[in-house]
């Protein structure tokens, strides 16, 4: 079952679907590793197939962590995996993988092909909320500044929660990386009520959050309208 070429226009803030399918298919899946189309394909028959992170975002942090060296790398919201093959495909073999998320059944759904992928043993999956996770890491000082980088997709509500734990744990420059910061787009309405059903829980979170990512002065941000919107941010001091 090939979907892989499929659109995908969900996913596209680009004014024109055209555009993004352009990128997709010219700079994109062209050079996706076959692991995580396969992943892909396996996750297009999740009925939540959609919350997977998108392979031009996807394409921007395999630049990012590899940029970066990453070795030591946290992920909040695995889902299927797609980012989490992602990252242990880019970091090197002796690098590891915090991987958290509630949902151990959509983990298991991708895990044969992160298994054969060979790099399962990059990864420490923990089946929890994400809060209690972070705050005992914390509880080991040696954990403090140890993280390269981190990806941030799950739970809205709780970002500036995880914001804060994770500048702890990140190394001074590291990079965390949050999915979905513009919404589908719908960050730039006047009000909630005029966005699509699915988008208006976490409306709210999704601006407020911004905000305080844009006045945060111990880090650097890049807003990309990559997917559905990814802020990088990097740890100043
Ligand atoms: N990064 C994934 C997509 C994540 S979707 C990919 O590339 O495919 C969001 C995930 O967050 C879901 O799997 C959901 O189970 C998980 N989640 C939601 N709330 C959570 C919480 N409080 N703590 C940990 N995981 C959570
Ligand atoms: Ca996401």
């Amino acid at each position: 079952m090939e979907q892989s070429g499929k659109k995908n226009p969900s996913k596209g803030l680009l004014q024109s679907e055209e555009l993004y399918q352009y990128i997709l298919e010219t700079s994109v899946y062209p050079r996706e590793p076959e692991p995580l189309k396969e992943l892909r394909d396996i996750t297009a028959t999740h009925p939540k197939a959609v919350m997977a992170t998108a392979p031009d975002a996807g394409q921007l942090m395999d630049m990012l962590l590899k940029l970066i060296n990453a070795k030591k790398t946290i992920e909040i919201g695995v889902f299927t995996g797609y980012s989490l093959l992602l990252t242990a495909l880019s970091i090197p073999d002796d690098g590891k993988i915090t991987a958290i998320d509630v949902d151990r059944q959509a983990y298991e759904m991708g895990l044969p092909v992160i298994r054969k992928a060979g790099v399962e043993h990059k990864i420490n999956f923990i089946e929890s909320q994400a809060l209690p996770v972070l705050d005992k890491l914390l509880e080991d000082k040696g954990n403090e500044g140890s993280f390269d980088f981190a990806y941030v997709d799950a739970d809205r509500p709780s970002f500036p929660g995880y914001h804060e734990r994770l500048l702890k744990l990140l190394k001074v420059g590291g990079v965390i990386m949050y999915d979905n910061t513009l919404w589908g787009g719908t960050v730039a309405l006047p009000d909630p009520s005029l966005a699509p059903q699915g988008r208006k829980s976490c409306w709210k979170d999704c601006i407020e959050f911004n905000k305080i990512l844009a006045a945060d002065t111990r880090i650097e941000i890049s807003q990309a309208p990559l997917g559905d919107g990814v802020t990088i941010c990097r740890r100043l001091y």
